[in-house]
């Protein structure tokens, strides 16, 4: 999943895979990572991975290496402040490899936002400015690495009271604001006073799969939608008016009650959702100005054959230039994640599932668009499946092992029963459940997941993914996970 390379492949011959993932290298001294011999870290240290002959005597700064029965090896080197040498030397029966790398220790930037001065607004001056396109996030702190508060609609209206650096600071209520890029909005005008929208009609509906709330505004505005344990609070900002607020509403389907309540000095409107079973996964957007909220229903799920009728969407990640991780000796990340998705597409639909897939081949999805196609699935579950790397200033042989990502509150119980059966059933190390602001975790619907089966830069397990069979046994366990999660599902809604 990690960046951690990014290597260009010129001239590349279309093999099949099982040659990729079965045949070793045998130049005598290759090194994956670092992906250049004179780069730039500000990590405490890195990591020297890469591949010899097996039976050479490898020493890395003058420190013994240890090669593993397939060439692999791996080797954490601490860095000073400035500039280190370090010398590779490979020595097999007739002669010396040796390569040198050259890497320079920087210190850590600070994000130019956060230098840059605050330019407050008059009290009562806005710009009155629109999104420019979906998705897009608005922030708790001018930075793009800060806390995603939610996400913003194109033509969403936003009122912009100040500015700092590259981003400019949205007005919700008198006591909150947020920041958004200055680069996805456009501005429209200065005003002297916040303008508020009126919500003319709110209504519930429902088909075969969801359930609806529907608002009709006079213009869109921000909202904020909050998982609580027993469904949803949707929070509207900048409403002057809620039609909504002293209605009683006839609940349907999954809704068991659904209140609207206003605060006036506040200008927010927050729409309580109960519902009758767990979260299935929700979305929320415009039709022109109509805020569109969308429940899945729960599945009927068979007892006796779980994934039977459900439909999973599966994506490989990485591919085609995008190849993820390197192993020690060259077989990328993005092959194995492939033949990983291709075999549990097999095994789940012989269990009945239907199963969709970003890619089944060797190309580069772009990462939006892999989560624009999970959000259109009518999938009920997303696995992303990959396998694992480090960043810079880590230990591959502390650091290792199965773990599975989520981002939003209704995916924990199935990140948690995946990462316990496929932990098991593989004999991996449990690598933890990690909350991860991730293009394929971040999605409310499907319930979305994020795999790491095992590591790409740990030796031994390097060898497991190369072998057919662990990642036969991988897709299986990641089908008894699934099966196990749904099952559990059936039995905490009969309790209700
Ligand atoms: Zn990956």
């Amino acid at each position: 999943m990690k960046k951690v390379y990014k290597v260009l492949v010129g001239c590349f011959f279309i093999l099949p895979l099982v040659y990729f993932l079965n045949t070793p290298r045998s130049a005598a001294l290759q090194v994956v990572y670092p992906k250049t011999q004179n780069t730039s870290i500000s990590a405490a240290s890195t990591f020297i991975i890469g591949s010899t002959t097996p039976e050479a005597k490898l020493k890395i700064n003058d420190i013994d290496v240890k090669v593993h029965d397939n060439g692999s090896f791996v080797q954490v080197v601490p860095l000073n402040n400035g500039v280190n040498e370090i010398k590779i030397d490979s020595l097999d029966s007739k002669e010396h490899n040796t390569m040198t790398y050259i890497i320079n220790r920087v210190p850590q930037k600070n994000p130019e936002s956060a230098q840059a001065p605050l330019e407050e607004f008059a009290p009562d001056e806005f710009i009155y400015a629109a999104v420019l396109k979906d998705n897009t996030p608005l922030r708790a702190q001018p930075d793009e690495y800060a806390r995603r508060l939610t996400h913003l609609s194109k033509d969403t209206v936003l009122m912009l009271n100040g500015k700092k650096g590259e981003y400019y600071r949205v007005s919700l209520t008198p006591s909150e604001n947020a920041w958004i890029k200055s680069s996805c909005v456009v501005n429209y005008s200065t005003i002297n006073q916040k303008m508020f929208a009126a919500v003319s009609q709110v209504s519930l509906s429902e088909d075969k799969l969801y359930n609806y709330i529907k608002t009709n505004l006079s213009f869109p505005v921000p909202y904020k939608i909050t998982e609580t344990a027993d469904g949803l609070n949707m929070e509207l900002y900048n409403i002057e008016k809620n039609t909504a607020d002293t209605m009683l509403f006839q609940t349907s389907g999954e809704v068991k009650s659904f209140t609207v309540n206003s605060v006036a000095p506040d200008k927010i409107s927050t729409y309580f959702i109960e519902l009758k079973n767990k979260l299935w996964g929700y979305d929320a957007y415009y039709e022109g100005n109509t805020l569109v909220l969308k429940i899945r229903k729960a599945p009927d799920i068979d007892k006796e054959n779980p994934l039977n009728g459900i439909t999973v969407f599966l994506d490989a990640g990485h591919g085609s230039e995008e190849a993820g991780a390197i192993g020690p000796t060259g077989i990328k990340e993005k092959d194995v994640n492939l033949d990983i998705v291709k075999k549990l597409k097999i095994i789940l639909e012989k269990e009945g599932a239907k199963v969709l897939l970003t890619r089944n081949d060797d190309t580069n999805v772009p990462l939006y668009e892999r989560a624009k196609m999970m959000r259109e699935s009518d999938a009920l579950i997303s696995l992303s499946i990959h396998a694992n790397a480090l960043a810079d200033g880590a230990d591959p042989y502390e650091k290792h092992g199965t773990s599975v990502l989520y981002y939003n509150r209704e995916a924990v119980e199935l990140a948690k029963t995946l990462r316990d059966v496929v932990t098991r059933k593989l004999g991996t190390k449990d690598d933890g459940v990690g909350m991860y602001s991730l293009v394929m975790t971040r999605p409310t619907m499907p319930l979305s997941v994020l795999i790491e089966v095992a590591y790409m830069i740990h030796p031994d397990e390097y060898k497991l993914l190369l072998e057919e069979n662990f990642r036969q046994q991988a897709a299986e366990a990641i089908t008894d996970g699934l099966k196990e999660y749904l099952l559990n599902s059936v039995k905490t809604e009969s309790i209700n």
